[in-house]
C-alpha cells in the first residue's frame, strides 16, 4: 500500500475541532478576565465548581491547578502520609503513582481484571490480606469503571481502608445511571487539555462529601491558609483562575455533544472491531456507561508496537495507552506489589488506541477501521517485519 499523503492522515486527537466551537465566546471572557484581573479564584471559578457539582453528582467540588495536585490533596484529606501503605492498580497514568510517592506514602501495586482493565476486586482483597494497606486509589480508567465499584467502596468501609477515586478520565461516566464519582468519599478530576472535559492549560478538581472536607481541601490548595498570613497546614499552591474556568465552562456547556460524539465513535469501533478476526476492543462492563475517552484494542497475533507501526504506515494516528505498566517505569521497579501483575503487563505489550476525539467524522472512523482490517491477516505482516 502506498504511504498515505500527509493531508490524508487521520489524526489521533484533533483538539482544534472543539476549540473552534468555543473560541469566539472564550475570547470575550478572556478580555474580561484581563480587565477585572480575575487571575486566581473569582466568580468564574465558583461557577465552574457549581457546574462540576451538578455534573458529577457530588456535594462539594474544589477546583485546583491539576489532576495530580488534586490527587495529592485528596490523599492528604484521607490522612495519607509517610508510612501509609496505599494500594493502586498497576495499569494507570503515572500521576496516580507519583501522587502516592510525593506525599511520602508507600505504593502497593495490584493487578487488573483482564476483561474490564480496572483494578481487580479479587486481587485487591487478596492484596489486602497480605499487605494490610491503610489506603487505596481506585482509578476509573479509559472512560469507564469497574462494575465492582460498590463492592470496592463497601470493603474499604468494612476494612477501614481510606479510598480515593481517581476520576481523571471519567467525566460523564455513569454506573447504574449515576455519575461515577457520586458516592466517592474523595474523588479527583483532571482538566488536562486532552481529557473529555479538557481545559486551556492544566487543571483539576477534588470532590468531597462534607463542608469540613471542602474547607480543608480549599485550604490545602491555597498554602494551608486559615486567614490572612495564618496557615493551618503545610499545603500547596494549586489553584484555578478565571482564564481556565471560563474556557472550561464553555467546553462543559458542550458536554452532551462531546459525549455523543465520543460515545458514538467508540460504539462504532467496538461493534466493527468485534467482526475482525484476532482483534479485541475493550469497553465498559454491564451497568457502566462509558464516556468514549479511549478505545483500547489488542491483537492476539501482533504486539502493540507492530500494530501501532502498521496503523501509522497506513496514515492512521494512534497511541499506546499505556505502553508499559507502572512497575516497568524505572522509579517503580522495586515498588511493593501483590502477585505477578501479569494481566497489566500483557495488556501493555499489546494495546493500541485508534483515533477518538470530539468531532471525529464517520469517514475517519471508517478509515481507521479499514486500516485495522488491513492488518488483521497479520501473519504476512509479522513475517515481513521479522525477515
Ligand atoms: C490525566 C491523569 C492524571 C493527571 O492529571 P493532570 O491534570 O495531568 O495532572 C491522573 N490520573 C489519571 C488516571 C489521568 O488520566
Amino acid at each position: 500500500m502506498p504511504a498515505a499523503k500527509r493531508s490524508d492522515r487521520v489524526p489521533f486527537v484533533d483538539l482544534s475541532r472543539l476549540v473552534s466551537e468555543v473560541s469566539e465566546a472564550v475570547q470575550i471572557e478572556w478580555r474580561e478576565c484581563l480587565t477585572s484581573c480575575e487571575f486566581l479564584g473569582g466568580p468564574r471559578v465558583s461557577s465552574f465548581e457549581r457546574a462540576l457539582e451538578a455534573d458529577l453528582g457530588v456535594p462539594h467540588a474544589v477546583a485546583c491547578a491539576s489532576g495530580t495536585g488534586a490527587l495529592i490533596v485528596g490523599l492528604q484529606l484521607l490522612g495519607v502520609g509517610p508510612g501509609t501503605k496505599v494500594a493502586l492498580p498497576n495499569l494507570t497514568f503515572w500521576a496516580t503513582y507519583e501522587a502516592v510517592v510525593q506525599v511520602g506514602a508507600t505504593p502497593i501495586l495490584v493487578d487488573i481484571d483482564p476483561d474490564d482493565l480496572q483494578m481487580s476486586f479479587d486481587e485487591f482483597l487478596r492484596a489486602h490480606d497480605q499487605w494490610r494497606f491503610e489506603a487505596a486509589i481506585l482509578v476509573h480508567l479509559f472512560g469507564w469503571s469497574s462494575a465492582r465499584l460498590a463492592d470496592f467502596r463497601r470493603v474499604c468501609r468494612e476494612r477501614s481502608i481510606q479510598l480515593l477515586e481517581d476520576g481523571a478520565q471519567a467525566y460523564g461516566v455513569a454506573i447504574d445511571g449515576e455519575p461515577v464519582l457520586k458516592g466517592a468519599t474523595v474523588g479527583t478530576m483532571s482538566f488536562s487539555p486532552a481529557k473529555v472535559i479538557g481545559g486551556a492549560m492544566d487543571g483539576g478538581a477534588i470532590t468531597v462529601t462534607t463542608p469540613e472536607a471542602e474547607a480543608r481541601a480549599r485550604a490545602l490548595c491555597n498554602h494551608g491558609r486559615a486567614g490572612h498570613y495564618s496557615h493551618a497546614y503545610a499545603g500547596w499552591s494549586s489553584r484555578m483562575g478565571g482564564v481556565q474556568a471560563s474556557y472550561l465552562l464553555h467546553v462543559r456547556a458542550m458536554l452532551d455533544e462531546i459525549l455523543e460524539s465520543r460515545r458514538s465513535a467508540a460504539r462504532f469501533y467496538r461493534e466493527h472491531v468485534a467482526e475482525l478476526r484476532g482483534l479485541r476492543a475493550y469497553g465498559p462492563p454491564r451497568g457502566v456507561e462509558d464516556n468514549g475517552y479511549l478505545l483500547p484494542i489488542t491483537s492476539d497475533r501482533l504486539d502493540g508496537p507492530a500494530l501501532f507501526e502498521a496503523l501509522t504506515e497506513s496514515g492512521i494516528g494512534c497511541a499506546r495507552t499505556y505502553p508499559a505498566p507502572i512497575d516497568a517505569q524505572p522509579p517503580a521497579r522495586h515498588a511493593n506489589r501483590f502477585g505477578s501483575l501479569e494481566h497489566s503487563r500483557r495488556f501493555c505489550e499489546r494495546v493500541v488506541n485508534p483515533p477518538l476525539f470530539y468531532g471525529i467524522r464517520q469517514d475517519e472512523c471508517e478509515r481507521a477501521l479499514e486500516a485495522l482490517g488491513g492488518v488483521t491477516p497479520l501473519r504476512e505482516f509479522a513475517k515481513v517485519k521479522k525477515g
